[in-house]
């Protein structure tokens, strides 16, 4: 089972696979940081994988 990292605050709309992925840390003035969870959490919450760090 693979972890993979969403945003925390607003905008969480994606998940990435890349813990330094540009648009998991941008938008700082929402960014509250980022959480890890397992890879089918964001299926379950309707979060789509980032296409930017999609590997
Ligand atoms: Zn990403």
């Amino acid at each position: 089972m693979g972890t993979v990292h969403v945003r925390i605050g607003d905008h969480r709309t994606k998940c990435h696979m890349d813990a330094d992925c540009p648009s998991l840390n941008g938008k700082q003035d929402t960014h509250l940081g980022q959480e890890p969870m397992s890879e089918d959490e964001p299926k379950k919450q309707g979060l789509t994988a980032c296409q930017h760090c999609k590997r």
